[in-house]
């Protein structure tokens, strides 16, 4: 069994990625979405996403604080634009257990939002502890590990350029570099 498999190419994120934009625009259309990004994770998606959107848009980002082990989370960087009255879509990396966004709803909710959905490149469904609406998603995963288009490795990978599962963490916490090759086999 190899150390990393390629869940999806560059070439099959970037078709996703152009249907969910035009599937968004169809629901969206007379309205200027505000597309909020979670970062870190979110950044590749939500340019290619953006982008492959035909409906005008605005886009910000917020950021959380984990803290650890327990799921719970808090806000670092809050949105910027006034959301009061807005159709708001948070565009996230993955949605995992489901906690991160349950907190996110909740907070953005406070704000008397007109409209509140989500985008999530990926849903690992099965892992699911609460229950919360994903409006939109990309794939759905298994629960190995992910790395690449916007997920990391320890701060590192998040631009490599496919989406790969890490089939033996063991290997990475031995040495993080393990995956350079795959991440970007132009170097190599
Ligand atoms: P949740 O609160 O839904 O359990 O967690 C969501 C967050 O966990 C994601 O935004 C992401 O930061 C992290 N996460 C969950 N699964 C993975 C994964 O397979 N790979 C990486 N790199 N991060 C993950």
């Amino acid at each position: 069994m190899p150390d990393f498999v390629e869940v999806a190419s560059e070439e099959a994120l970037s078709r996703r990625v152009a249907e969910l934009g035009e599937e968004i625009s169809s629901d969206y259309r007379n309205r200027t979405p505000v597309m909020i990004g979670v970062l870190n994770g979110c950044v590749p998606f939500i340019a290619d996403l953006v982008r492959a959107m035909s409906v005008d848009l605005v886009v910000d980002f917020l950021s959380l604080t984990r803290f650890d082990g327990s799921g719970r989370v808090g806000m670092a960087l809050d949105a910027g634009v006034p959301l009061a009255g807005r159709d708001v879509i948070l565009v996230e990396d993955i949605v995992d257990t489901g906690l991160t966004l349950v907190t996110l709803r909740k907070i953005l909710g406070l704000h008397e939002v007109a409209s509140l959905t989500t985008v999530a490149l990926l849903d690992k469904a099965p892992r699911r502890i609460v229950d919360v609406p994903v409006e939109y998603r990309g794939f759905e995963v298994g629960d190995e590990f992910l790395i690449g288009y916007g997920l990391d490795w320890e701060h590192s990978y998040r631009n490599a350029r496919g989406l790969w599962a890490v089939m033996d963490l063991a290997v990475l916490q031995a040495d993080s570099a393990a995956f350079a090759p795959f991440a970007y086999p132009a170097s190599v």
